[in-house]
């Protein structure tokens, strides 16, 4: 599989450090307000590019990061306020509680357009002795100092490399430091805190050896990555807007830490616009999952409304073309039925489908072209009914369109459900095993039997 490569401005071959085994981390949701679309599109990329390694042959962990600490309104504001503290204000419930009822809510809309659960989702607030130990790693090493106030920042004059990711090299980030609100205590305006002191009234924090604190934003998916994936590994995805300041000093802390390279290759997705505009948390101007479901769409018609755009490119959202992707979704799950019985031979026509296809996931994720397969595939002359379902069925594996839905024999559970069981199996991700068992009391009730098995959790009439 090739990808364009942020760092180096390049498409290359994905080349596993470990051979056969692809490790990716992933910038995960921050619990306080609900995912939208915007951000469902983000970790799609990541999810398309495990499946697609996986297609290959490849064994994949994913490990993707809950942030429930430490996302400010403005990183390098010493007024910034915790985004978790304001919807505490909000919400009436404490900061704990606020993180439970996002995270859950966002696992159900990751489940709900398909997006399979990475193989360990780390929560911030369980990782701050890693977080303060690679920040006195940092001190150590002479990349970051403390401050009379007990913040501790990070030197970016101690970095070389710094900018390499993001192109806002130091020389550009101190002609523009007027966009950068300085601390008096930092050395330089592009310095980010690593740790911060607790100001009064703060709720959560934690003690460290430069006194109450909590972690800066960036400190966590260093420390979280490498504890999960070590200090050597190859993908690392996240959305455009992350780029800088999030992954620059993600590199600076992280090579900083152990001194070498740590990620080969680093994957940002375009934005999502809604009827032209950016979808952006902050507006308000955002459609999540759920709300699909409402316009009675089917929410995985979502992958298939963004596989028309490439991923680097921003795509406009509007409910028109989401309504015509879910009536082609639906449409293919009828040929799927209609094709009856998948053949297990595969005539020269066929072969050559395959091969497109495969081509083009393999080209840097060219979704568009993959579209044009399955579109060509479903209207083509010279493939049999039988190859056609075969070859849909296994390209499903990466297009997670449930296309077989239709041609299912017998019985097929309910929207309530699906929503239960992908539900339940987002609890049981985050170890709730107290919510996972009122799920599963609940399917119960519905008079059905509850299987654990390998790919989560199966469901199926009682007898
Ligand atoms: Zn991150």
């Amino acid at each position: 599989m090739r990808l364009y490569n942020t760092l180096t401005r390049q498409v290359e071959e994905v080349v596993p450090v470990e051979p056969g085994r692809v490790k990716i981390y992933a910038c995960g949701p921050t619990v306080y307000r609900y995912v939208h679309l915007g951000n469902l599109r983000t970790f799609m990329l990541t999810d398309l590019i495990r499946r697609t390694l996986e297609f290959e042959g490849y064994d994949v962990t994913e490990v993707q990061n809950i942030t429930d600490v430490g996302h400010m309104t403005d990183e390098s504001s010493p007024e910034a306020v915790d985004k978790m503290v304001l919807a505490v204000e909000d919400e009436g419930l404490q900061p704990l509680e606020i993180a439970e009822k996002y995270t859950r809510e966002a696992l159900d809309d990751m489940a709900a357009v398909g997006i399979r659960l990475p193989d360990v989702m780390p929560r911030a607030t369980d990782h701050i002795p890693e977080m303060i130990d690679l920040t006195a790693t940092l001190i150590e090493r002479g990349h970051a100092y403390v401050v009379e106030s007990g913040s501790v920042y990070y030197d970016v004059t101690s970095f070389p490399g710094y900018g390499k990711l993001s192109g806002n090299t130091l020389d550009k980030l101190r002609a523009g430091h007027r966009d950068l609100e300085t601390d008096p205590a930092k050395r330089h305006p592009a310095d980010f805190a690593l740790w911060k002191s607790a100001g009064p009234g703060r709720l959560m924090k934690w003690p460290s050896p430069w006194g109450e604190g909590f972690p800066g934003w960036h400190i966590e998916c260093s420390a979280m990555s490498m504890k999960y994936l070590g200090d050597r590994f190859d993908i690392h995805t996240g959305g455009n807007d992350l780029k800088f300041p999030h992954h620059e000093d993600e590199i600076a802390q992280s090579e900083g830490g152990v001194g070498h390279e740590v990620v080969s290759t680093w994957v940002h997705g375009g934005f999502l616009r809604l009827t032209g505009q950016k979808i952006a948390k902050s507006t308000g101007n955002v459609v999540r999952a759920a709300e699909l479901v409402e316009h009675g769409l089917d929410p995985l018609a979502f992958r298939w409304l963004t596989f028309q755009t490439r991923y680097r490119s921003e795509m406009d959202f509007t409910w028109e073309v989401m309504e015509t992707a879910d009536k082609r979704v639906k449409q293919l799950r009828r040929h799927v039925k209609e094709w009856g019985e998948p053949s297990d031979a595969q005539g020269a026509a066929a072969k050559d489908f395959d091969a497109r296809f495969r081509e083009a996931l393999a080209n840097d994720l060219d979704m568009p072209s993959a579209v044009r397969a399955v579109n060509d595939l479903d209207h083509s002359g010279e493939v049999t009914p039988g190859e056609k379902r075969a070859l849909l069925t296994a390209w499903d594996h990466v297009l997670g369109l449930d296309l077989e839905r239709e041609a299912r024999a017998g019985w097929v559970p309910t929207e309530e459900m699906r929503r239960l069981v992908a539900e339940r199996d987002a609890a049981r991700q985050t170890k709730d095993y107290a919510r996972s068992d009122e799920l599963r009391d609940e399917l119960q009730e519905m008079d059905l039997e509850v299987m654990d098995t390998a790919q989560g959790t199966r469901v199926r009439p009682q007898d």
